[in-house]
């Protein structure tokens, strides 16, 4: 599997350079509503596939890769402009999530005896960073990178920020990079790493919301999913871990076998989450290589989404809170028009003694990785 490669190329041979054909950017894109300008790099492979990202967020704005008939569609939800990725109709489409991903119980956390707070901007509770520094709502540095595998040229973009100490209440000054590189096997593989001055929880992720029949079609729900993993992480109605992992099997949570993401939903409709927004235990150690974590194959299209990571957690959210906004291209995002698979730690993980921990220490490195890898047939 390709993570091997990264973790080779970003330890040894990680160059930047301007002009590479593969990457094209910085493009202008337009500018925030306070007349930062925001710029965007397309990667491309020899296939035609394409990965659109823009400063605002780190985030990837369009993934595009063909049907079992060789025909080219994005399959990731997005705005058009600036200022749709600016308004209320952006849940998170597509960014990178942090400094913590995910839910922390009423907005407090303690570390090293002292009680930290934070925004609640998901009442109760604080999700996904916070609301006007997090780190989807920053504007990012950018520059093209490239890295060497054996036998193989990666072209990608290097997104860095650093969040200064406090930054919507987090402790330490935290250096984040985020690298996107899109190999000639239709790969697109993001590696994550940061730095801190001063404990601090770390959980970053990225947001895309899959539909692979095309972002703007109706639904997910004839998706087929796998995931591969044994045990999810029950929530109470405000979407809070209630205490340890439980068995997947016999349950509407069981996913170890491709099954429609349709099937069982129901039962969740009348809960606070409303669809599946729950996470799924990985058996990984985040120092290690990705591994297989899910499979998503829309069967009309035939288009196959891999995902693999080397974090603890994958995060399966089915846009229940999508409310029909109007996207890219005119498209409207109705509930359940995308699929989110993030992976991570596991959520709240700052308050559940029994989670692995989340808290990164000076001279430590966090570092994730997460592989989508694109077919069809
Ligand atoms: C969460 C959802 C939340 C959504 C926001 C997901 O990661 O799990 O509960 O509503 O992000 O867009």
């Amino acid at each position: 599997m390709l993570p091997r490669i990264v973790l080779v190329a970003l330890g040894a041979f990680l160059m930047t350079s301007p002009a590479m054909a593969q990457v094209d950017g910085p493009k202008p894109f337009g500018k925030t509503a306070d007349g930062t300008p925001v710029e965007t790099y397309t990667l491309k492979n020899k296939n035609g596939v394409t990965v659109k990202l823009m400063t605002l967020g780190a985030t990837i704005t369009e993934i595009n890769v063909p049907d079992k008939q060789g025909k080219f569609a994005n399959v990731v939800l997005g705005f058009d402009d600036v200022a749709g990725y600016q308004s209320d109709r952006n849940q998170y489409f597509g960014c990178t999530v942090g400094r913590v991903a995910n839910r922390i119980a009423k907005g407090k956390f303690t570390l090293d005896g002292k009680e930290y707070k934070l925004a609640i901007n998901n009442e109760p509770n604080h999700l996904h960073g916070g609301v006007k520094r997090s780190l989807d709502k920053v504007i990012w540095r950018a520059g093209t990178a490239r890295a060497e595998g054996p036998g193989e040229t990666w072209h990608g973009v290097e997104f860095t920020y650093t969040s200064p100490g406090n930054e919507e209440g987090y402790p330490g000054s935290l250096k984040v990079r985020v690298l996107y590189f899109l190999n000639p096997r239709n790969e697109l593989t993001i590696s994550y790493d940061a730095t801190t001055d001063k404990a601090t929880p770390v959980n970053l992720t990225n947001h895309s919301y899959f539909n692979l029949a095309g972002a703007g079609a109706e639904s997910v729900l004839d998706h087929e999913l796998m995931l591969n993993s044994d045990e999810y992480v029950p929530v109470d109605k405000t979407l809070i871990p209630t205490g340890k992992p439980a068995a997947v099997k016999g349950t509407i949570f069981d996913f170890t076998k491709a099954t429609r993401i349709g099937n069982r939903i129901e039962k969740l409709y009348d809960t606070g989450a409303k669809g599946y927004d729950h996470c799924y235990v990985l058996e990984n150690d985040r120092e290690k290589n990705a591994t297989l974590a899910a499979k998503l194959r829309d069967p009309k299209s035939g288009r196959e989404m891999i995902v693999s990571t080397n974090q603890r957690g994958i995060q399966l959210y089915t846009g229940n809170f999508l409310f029909g906004q109007k996207g890219k291209d005119g498209k409207e995002y109705k509930q359940r028009s995308g699929v989110c698979l993030e992976t991570g730690g596991l959520p709240d993980a700052v308050n559940q003694p029994s989670f692995p921990s989340i808290i990164l220490r000076p001279k430590e490195v966090y570092r994730h990785t997460c592989v989508y890898a694109f077919s069809a047939e």
